[in-house]
């Protein structure tokens, strides 16, 4: 980092025309796609990306609010989606969290209520299985039965939810229009893929791209970036930074030296090993849902791709290690993972204090992350993508929005943080030295009490983390009964209520799903008319 007593380099301090964004992996072609479709030619943007420092290659399944994000660059899923061996996701399917052989999942669908009483209550009260998320959503039994959310002929299976709120004027959305609102599947893509896509439509509509290394990074006397240098591009210069560089966090971390928050002490899972293996999706079921199995120190997850599966073991180096991670997974892989060259990461698990330090914001990785138990980098990308649009710069005399913008990711990051930790306080498994760990382990002291709360009260807008991060309390509900390992009461109302209606309601998500199941493709047979039709 050099220090330079140039002149502040806003050519009118009165607003922000040009963005540098440093990094092309999922976030810095994010967020370039992003800057363009909502400002167009009124913002230059450039991308400068290290043809040397790969990116993390991973972040291959997100949240179903992704989908604001494809809708606000205007692109449809046929636009996209084969470009990138894209396939749905309908929810998070948890193996081995409460005993071996035990599945239970978190679905993109919302819980209802009947009679003012969350339907989890009732089922508390009246359980009409052993599974709590088969006999209170419908989505559980299309993914037990490997079903495609669209019908053959590309009809969305809740056609209500698609129709868009501005009235038909405009085919965008974003996050906070929605957030009453629970589309019924996310996607899993290729992230290499999805970035070359981005490129092409972030390169396509001006996005100026550089491929070289950046390898300083100059302050003016205010603090500021005033620009940074590149190996062979010479001097680069804008008004506003992105910091996309991953982990490394050049910008936000290395020069400006903003102090990072660890979730170490909570989120103990510090490394992965990935692989990327080819299966011939043909004759294999492509499953509609993330699959996250419990191993001895952390999980596996497993996602389904038109042409391959990636996978990897997420672990707590303090208890395997980086050897034994990679032997465990190529054996719950298979033959398949032999010869498969492994990747094995190391994460940064926490968040930077401030996102938007000075001129510099940080996006994806650069910004903070947790393990991907729940799919949430991606999703904290496009968040924050959609915040700085919503708080964009003026000028430098910005604190008040900067403020906004760093509380409102705060919120977001500790919010999933604590729903996180109840994944692990939350599961019935304490077979292993992991595993007990997991039932001592400090828990924010937010959620701690909520737990207590839970115990007696199933949770619900009023007990769940207070601010937006993502997750509804249904998500909550999904966990807590799902995972098994904290006793939870149903409430003393219910015996004195008419349970009718609730029996209603349970009978008729049975028989919807039952009619889903029968009427609905896999996703196998839809990807095959796809293709057919193409
Ligand atoms: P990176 O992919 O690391 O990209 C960094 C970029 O910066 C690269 O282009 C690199 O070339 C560039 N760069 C670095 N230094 C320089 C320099 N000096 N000059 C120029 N360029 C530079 N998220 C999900 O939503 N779902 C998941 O299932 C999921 N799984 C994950 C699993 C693991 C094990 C990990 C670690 C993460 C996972 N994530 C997941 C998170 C997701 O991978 C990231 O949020 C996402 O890929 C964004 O990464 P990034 O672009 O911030 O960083």
């Amino acid at each position: 980092m050099t220090k330079s007593g140039a002149a502040a380099n806003l050519t009118d301090p009165g607003k922000t025309k040009s963005v540098v964004i440093v990094g092309g992996g999922t976030a810095g072609w994010m967020t370039a796609a992003y800057l363009k479709a909502a400002f167009g030619d009124r913002i230059d943007v450039t991308v400068v990306e290290s043809a040397h420092i790969g990116s993390i290659g991973v972040g291959e399944a997100t949240f179903s609010d992704i989908r604001h994000f494809f809708e606000f660059l205007r692109l449809e899923e046929s636009d996209w989606m084969p470009a990138c061996n894209a396939t749905y996701k309908l929810g998070v399917r948890f193996e081995d969290w409460r005993e071996p052989g035990h599945h239970f999942y978190h679905p993109f669908e919302q819980l209802g209520s009947v009679d003012g009483f969350p339907l989890s209550d009732w089922w508390l009260r009246m359980p009409q299985s052993s599974r709590f998320d088969r006999d209170c959503f419908v989505m559980a039994a299309l993914c037990d039965a490997e079903r495609s959310p669209r019908y053959a002929d590309g009809t969305p299976l809740a056609q209500g939810v698609f129709e868009n709120v501005g009235g038909g004027q405009s085919a965008r959305s974003n996050i906070a229009e929605y957030q009453g609102a629970q589309f019924p599947y996310a996607y899993h893509f290729e992230a290499h893929l999805l970035a070359k896509f981005l490129t092409k439509y972030g390169t396509d509509r001006g996005v100026k791209h550089i491929t070289d290394n950046v390898v300083d990074v100059a302050l003016d006397e205010q603090g500021f970036v005033s620009h940074v240098d590149t190996a062979e591009n010479g001097r680069l210069s804008g008004d506003l930074y992105i910091d996309c560089t991953g982990f490394r966090a050049l910008l936000l971390k290395q020069a400006l030296g903003e102090p990072f928050v660890s979730f170490q002490d909570t989120l103990p899972n510090n490394s992965a090993v990935a692989l990327q293996v080819p299966m011939d999706m043909e004759r294999k079921a492509i499953r509609p849902c993330t699959t996250a199995t419990a191993q001895d120190a952390g999980w596996i997850w497993t996602i389904p791709l038109i042409s391959r599966i990636g996978t990897g073991y997420v672990y707590a180096d303090e208890y395997l290690s980086a050897e034994d991670a990679e032997k465990t997974l190529r054996e719950f892989v298979g033959p398949e993972a032999a010869d498969i060259p492994a990747n094995h990461i190391k994460m940064r698990i926490g968040r930077s204090e401030r996102s938007w330090v000075k001129n510099v914001v940080g996006i994806g990785l650069a910004a903070g992350f947790v393990e991907p138990l729940e799919s949430t980098g991606i999703f904290f990308i496009h968040h924050a993508i959609e915040q700085i649009v919503r708080y964009f710069p003026g000028g430098r005399d910005d604190d008040v929005r900067r403020d906004a913008f760093n509380r409102s990711i705060e919120h977001v990051m500790e919010g999933v943080r604590e729903f996180l930790c109840l994944h692990y306080v939350g599961a019935k498994r304490a077979d292993n030295q992991y595993w007990k760990d997991t039932k001592t382990r400090k828990i924010p002291d937010a959620l701690a009490e909520r737990i207590e709360i839970w115990k007696h009260k199933v949770p619900d807008s009023e007990s769940v983390y207070p601010y937006y991060h993502g997750l509804p309390p249904y998500s909550y509900n999904c966990i807590l009964l799902g995972a098994g390992g904290i006793e939870v009461k149903h409430s003393p109302a219910l015996d004195l209520a008419d349970p009718t209606a609730a029996q209603v309601e349970f009978d008729r998500i049975r028989l919807k799903a039952d009619k889903l199941v029968q009427e609905l493709p896999s996703q196998n047979e839809f990807f095959a008319a796809m293709r057919a039709n193409a």
